[in-house]
């Protein structure tokens, strides 16, 4: 019975490439130190997997950055400006395209999907010039064979490489980029070429795009492509990949009449109407690889509901052609439970990482052949068991305060504009109003102290007076400014999801359950095991005393539920929609507490609403319904005078704009300083909005400094589209990241912009 593995984490248990990659980035390393490190790693992994059992072990899913840009390096498709001359491709102009270089800016990074992952965005044209320039999957998977290990080479497929692609700058409109496709078939026939005389016998391609709303053209380009692979395929067993949600019917239709192909990989976590049109029927002898362990979360799997769905599935497809696997690539989820020493003892045993899911999908191949190994199936029972009934999961006043929430709308009484009447009575402000997004640059001396008191190396009573100081100064700064909606500057949060969960029952924390988010870049999300609520107040003292050192309005500063949940390991006992309205809840307690302490403006960010997206259109409207109805609860018992902000992170709102104004906040501040003006429109046309609205007036990413003028003339460009009386001054996001040398004259600009243009309204 066959087992397999889609791909593994690379950044390795306690984030070892990560450090070698900065190492060598800084110059503190050799290039050689880099590879033994990244060779160290591969052969562990491949070891830890042969050693279980698996049969189907992926190589090439190793990378130094990304396996787009893997893709894109394989294909010589180098931008021209990284000054790339043919040959092999080395690190050089492989780092460049992933983060620039002095002279050139770095290719763009997007959202993987709707993972956490974001991968370098190949820029393609018609005069690009494909040529086979990195020899990476070939050579992987010899080093795998000369450890002894038989391994799955894995290729991004070339439909979904250039579907994930964007036209390069200056190419035209009409340009189609699927019309590359016979450009790069060539490439990958050498590289397929090259695999099958190392002795391949197996290899993966990568067509993740099946899972979204493609058309038929776009469909037609997978036919067309392994059509005119086949021959080049010939002796190799092709399986195709796809992951992360349901496939539609047609792309099913599609890739099970591909020519030359072998077996198909489905994501039977997320697609669960997959399994309807796999029972509805599958070509005979083909191989279905069935993706029954969560690559997403951190969860052990219920081993027996998944051997009784693979004993389903064994009767449709055949006995010798079922192969266990992952529903996705493990790069999702945290490496190795190992070194969670400091979890509670029962949480952990409800887990399982990449290293535990590759036990566990051996363990379910192995049972399915008739090897069952009692001791494991019964132990995982006996922990499914204890997380269903374990009274740290379920709290009763939780669930039945979230219950009834459904039904309700949760809207405040009194529309926008009358509203806004009221809160202006009361805050009194200037046309134009300035404020900023929340956090100001974290300093290295504040970094210190907060790790120092984490430690319990500084008493609590010093850490207080440190972050006390630092709120005085924020708030000098800003009056010296002269803001006037004012933050306190969140010195004692070290980020703005793990500050909340570390204070809401109902989460847990790993100290090495990191994923890959960019790069080496790497975020370390909560665990919600349980329900959630809120034992005490959690900004309440901070933002209290922040108001009492200024007369001027003192923004309180919250996550909304949303980004909570969507920055979380979440439970998979329950639908995201109830976690996150019982997220919702506790935040709505501390909205009011803020307003009972005095805090007349009340931000409540949403910075991730959009990550939450499903990728499939007809799934989107549901989502977005609970998601904006759980940030409605937080806040729709406010009084009229008390002004709700939020913020979003993102530029492309245009289609969720209408999810976007049915948060009913009094203001919105948005990141906009790098798009098109003209969008804002929307928050005038058509639609009736009326809130006050603050589209980011400057890039804080750059280290450059906005002048008064240039942001004079961006907030001018934005009065021609949207009216006075709603605009809002303020940067595009906190300044958590940035020096006070950019800080301090980007914002005295930003005000002196703002008061020049109050004398020509
Ligand atoms: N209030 C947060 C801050 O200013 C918002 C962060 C974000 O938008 N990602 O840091
Ligand atoms: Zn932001």
């Amino acid at each position: 019975m066959a087992s397999h593995i889609v791909g593994y984490p690379r950044m390795g248990p306690k984030r070892e490439l990560k450090f070698a990659l900065e190492s060598f980035w800084h110059k503190e390393s050799s290039a050689e130190d880099l590879e033994k490190v990244a060779a160290g790693l591969r052969a562990s992994i491949w070891k830890q997997m042969a050693d279980a059992g698996i049969k189907h072990i992926p190589s090439n899913t190793f990378s130094y950055y990304d396996q787009v840009l893997d893709t894109t390096a394989m294909l010589g498709a180098v931008p021209p400006r990284y000054g790339w001359s043919g040959g092999e491709i080395g690190f050089d102009v492989y780092f460049s395209m992933a983060r620039g270089n002095a002279s050139v800016p770095a290719m763009e990074m997007t959202k993987w999907f709707d993972t956490n992952y974001h991968y370098i965005v190949p820029e393609l044209g018609p005069e690009v010039k494909f040529s086979y320039a990195s020899h990476k999957a070939v050579e992987e998977f010899k080093e795998a064979k000369a450890l002894g290990v038989d391994t799955v080479p894995v290729l991004v497929g070339p439909v979904s490489y250039l579907l994930l692609s964007k036209p390069a700058k200056g190419v035209k409109k009409s340009f189609s980029l699927l019309s590359l496709i016979d450009k790069i078939l060539p490439v990958y026939k050498e590289v397929v070429a090259e695999l099958k005389a190392a002795g391949a016998t197996w290899i993966q391609f990568d067509e993740p795009t099946l899972v979204l709303d493609l058309d038929a053209h776009q469909l037609e380009a997978f036919t067309h492509a392994y059509s005119a692979l086949e021959s080049s395929l010939a002796g190799l067993h092709v399986v195709i990949e796809t992951y992360f949600a349901d496939i539609p019917v047609a792309a099913y239709k599609t890739l099970t009449s591909l020519k030359g192909v072998a077996g198909y990989g489905f994501d039977l976590v997320r697609g669960t109407q997959t399994l309807d049109l796999i029972k509805g029927g599958f070509p005979s002898g083909k191989y279905l690889f069935a993706g029954v362990v969560d690559g997403r979360n951190i969860w052990a799997n219920d081993l027996a509901a998944s051997l009784s769905t693979l004993k389903a599935l064994e009767g449709i497809v055949g006995k010798d052609k079922i192969v266990v696997s992952t529903s996705c690539s493990l790069l999702h989820t945290a490496v190795d439970l190992v070194n969670e020493t400091k979890l509670d003892k029962e949480i952990k045993s409800w887990l399982a990482f990449a290293a535990q899911k590759i036990v566990e999908v051996n363990a379910l191949a192995k049972a399915l052949s008739g090897h069952k190994d009692e001791e494991f199936f019964s132990a995982n029972g006996a922990a499914q068991a204890s997380r269903k009934s374990s009274p740290t999961v379920t709290n009763e006043a939780v669930q039945k305060a979230a219950a009834p929430l459904k039904i309700s709308e949760h809207r405040r009484a009194t529309n926008v504009s009358a509203r806004l009447d009221a809160q202006q009575k009361k805050l009194n402000l200037p046309s134009l109003p300035t404020t900023t997004i929340g956090s100001f640059p974290q300093t290295l001396e504040l970094r210190r102290v907060r790790h120092a008191y984490r430690a319990k190396k500084v008493s609590e009573e010093e850490y207080m007076k440190a972050i006390k100081e630092e709120i005085n100064k924020v708030v000098k700064l800003q009056e010296e400014l002269d803001i006037d909606v004012l933050v306190h500057g969140e010195p004692e949060r070290n980020d703005m999801v793990e500050y909340f969960a570390e204070q809401l029952s109902g989460f847990a924390f790993t100290v090495n359950g990191w994923v890959q988010s960019y790069g080496c870049h790497c975020v370390k999300p909560p665990i919600i095991y349980g329900d959630v609520s809120r034992p005490k107040p959690m900004t309440v003292f901070w933002s209290s005393i922040a108001q009492s050192f200024t007369k001027r309005p003192m923004k309180g500063m919250l996550t909304g539920p949303v980004t909570i949940l969507n920055r979380s390991f979440v439970r998979n006992d329950q639908p995201r929609s109830e976690t996150c309205y019982q997220i919702a809840l506790a935040i709505k307690d501390e909205v009011k507490d803020l307003e009972e302490a005095g805090i007349t403006v009340i931000q409540i960010d949403e910075a991730a609403l959009r990550e939450g997206l499903p990728l499939r259109k007809s799934d989107q409207a549901f989502y977005l319904n609970w998601a904006v109805h759980s940030f409605r609860i937080t806040n729709c018992g406010v009084h009229d005078t008390t002004q709700i902000h939020t913020h979003i992170c993102y530029s492309h709102f245009k289609d969720i704009i209408h999810s976007i104004i049915d948060m009913d906040a009094d203001v919105i501040t948005i990141e906009n300083s790098r798009s098109d003006i003209k969008l804002l429109s929307v928050f005038r046309d058509g639609v009736k909005y009326g809130a006050g609205i603050g589209p980011g007036v400057y890039d804080i990413h750059s280290p450059r400094i906005p002048s008064t003028e240039e942001i004079a003339d961006r907030i001018n460009k934005m009065l021609a589209v949207l009216e006075s009386n709603i605009l809002w001054v303020n940067p595009e996001c906190g300044l958590k990241r940035c020096k006070y040398s950019e800080v301090r004259p980007a914002l005295s600009n930003m005000v002196a912009a703002a008061k020049l243009l109050r004398t020509q309204l």
